[in-house]
């Protein structure tokens, strides 16, 4: 039975655990934290029941196919809508999940033909159809993955991948309304990254929400990690909470032991779910480092009040967007900015609205959220006072009320408390950005192609951040560590 240690038990970490148990491999689950889940977890404060990170579930298929016969612990429904936006000129607008829906809200509230919007989503489709095969389900860095016939298919049309130009681009010679271009401009925001910079392939993202659909877990986002976690633990997976991975012992270019301050567990493979940065420079200090690729941009950080609000609001939903004036402006201030940026987009998630006992009656649990830069060192504790006024401000406006005097409980995550508590490097969401056209070949791979029985999973490898890519990552390592040792 081969002996597995993963360090970390982010979503794709238990992922990982769950797959190599079923696999027959003995698994053992290190984790600094007291819960999983990293960044997908949740808390509660006061009556009020929060999400503390990722908000917004697509893809269902990929936790109930991780599931299998245990899908039955976890369900979802689908939303009829995906998002409601807000502009600072009153302009108001609904994402329906319908197409006649949304094809008519065009046409009331932009005034404008809505065939390129939905002939915009049909390619959307096209796009996923001829690049998840390549860029998201195999790893790129493996001759093998590059022989089958469908990654031909994507090689073939290369051409129509929009990799040369930024995905604003795209949607401004695409779209007919300049809010509909900044609407699916905020697409390249799901995975951290820059409109104006990132490759038009992002337009992939829009693919997932409007054609397949948004969802809703029943109990909350962390159910996914729950799910995962339990039918894991009912495997017999061993988990090790509170116990920090200290050192990926290698001898002889083969990992052999995994360390932490308690115990020194022997290992034939070793799967780090860590941000691949802390990973090398803690864990592995001894090893050559990849500097090009741990040197990488990375993704945007955000910052997130989590308020207890004492009234309903009936014109928001369970996502809603409350757009800057500038957006293009604020990416720059995101990814060069030296100072906080006056008027960011402003992100309202409300559990409470699809499910009533995450907040007291007549009120709501507010997780507000912008991005922000990663971190590389600004001043947070002069920043952040600026940006909760910025964001005060944007909603009073947005929503025509007094915000502060209705917040009865509040809570905040930042770019700091994001990397303390679950040690991603910079704070970043995403790992690194994907702001140039080889974001996705510069990721680190799933494997070590210099450490044998090494791996990795998660946000900050291949195939990139998000919970949908986690779970894949998990997918490929799955894949890679079966063919190379069996
Ligand atoms: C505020 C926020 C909003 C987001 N919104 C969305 C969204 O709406 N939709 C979406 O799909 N994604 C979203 N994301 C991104 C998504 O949460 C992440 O991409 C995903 O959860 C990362 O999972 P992971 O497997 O990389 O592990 P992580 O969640 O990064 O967890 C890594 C784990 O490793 C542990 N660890 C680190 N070092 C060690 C060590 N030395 N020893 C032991 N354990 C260690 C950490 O404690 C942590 O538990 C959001 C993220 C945040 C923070």
């Amino acid at each position: 039975m081969k002996k597995v240690v993963i360090i970390g038990a982010g979503i794709g970490g238990l992922a990982t655990a769950l797959r190599l148990k079923r696999r027959g491999c003995d698994v053992t689950v290190l984790e600094q934290a007291d819960t999983p889940g990293g960044k997908l977890n949740e808390f509660r404060q006061t009556g009020f029941r929060f999400d503390a990170g990722p908000s917004l579930f697509t893809l269902p298929s990929l936790v109930q196919e991780l599931l299998a016969e245990d899908a039955g612990r976890f369900t979802f429904h689908k939303l009829d809508r995906s998002c409601h936006y807000f502009w600072d000129d009153g302009t108001r607008f609904t994402a329906w999940a319908d197409k006649k829906k949304l094809s008519d809200e065009i046409q009331k509230v932009f005034q404008v033909d809505p065939a390129p919007t939905l002939q915009h989503l049909k390619k959307s489709e096209f796009l996923y159809r001829y690049t998840a095969k390549l860029f998201m389900e195999r790893s790129l860095h493996k001759i093998g993955s590059y022989l089958s016939k469908d990654v031909w298919d994507a090689f073939v049309r290369v051409h129509r991948l929009q990799l040369n130009e930024s995905m604003d681009e795209v949607n401004r010679k695409r779209l007919n309304h300049p809010k509909l271009v900044q609407l699916f401009n905020r697409y390249a925001t799901y995975n951290g990254s820059d409109p104006y910079r990132a490759p038009g392939v992002l337009n992939i993202i829009p693919h997932l929400e409007h054609n397949i659909g948004t969802f809703f877990p029943r109990g909350g986002m962390y159910q996914i990690t729950q799910s995962i976690y339990q039918t894991a633990k009912a495997k017999g997976v061993k988990f090790h909470f509170n116990e920090g991975a200290t050192r990926i012992e290698v001898n002889q270019k083969k990992v052999s032991f995994v360390e932490s301050a308690k115990h020194r567990y022997p290992a034939d493979i070793v799967v780090s779910n860590a941000d691949v940065v802390p990973t090398y420079r803690y864990l592995m200090k001894d090893q050559e480092q990849p500097e090009k690729i741990l040197s990488r941009e990375r993704s945007s950080s955000a910052l997130i009040f989590y308020w207890g609000i004492q009234r309903e609001f009936p014109q928001l939903h369970l996502h809603n967007i409350l757009f800057s004036d500038n957006y293009q402006q604020e990416f720059e201030h995101l990814f060069k900015g030296d100072h906080p940026f006056e008027d960011p987009t402003v992100y309202i998630n409300i559990t409470s609205k699809c499910q009533p006992k995450d907040a007291p009656s007549g009120m709501e649990n507010w997780f507000v959220m912008i991005n922000v830069p990663a971190n590389t060192g600004q001043d947070w504790s002069k920043w952040i006072p600026v940006l909760r006024k910025a964001i005060i401000e944007k909603i009073n406006k947005n929503l025509n009320t007094d915000i502060e005097p209705l917040i009865v409980t509040e809570h905040r995550l930042d770019p700091l408390s994001i990397e303390s508590k679950t040690g991603s490097y910079q704070g970043a969401l995403y790992g690194t950005s994907s702001n140039d056209k080889m974001a996705a070949f510069l990721r680190h791979p799933n494997f070590s192609s210099k450490i044998k029985g090494l791996y990795f999973c998660g946000g900050s490898v291949h195939p990139g951040g998000g919970i949908p890519l986690c779970l894949l990552s998990a997918r490929i390592v799955d894949d890679l560590s079966a063919k190379a040792h069996e």
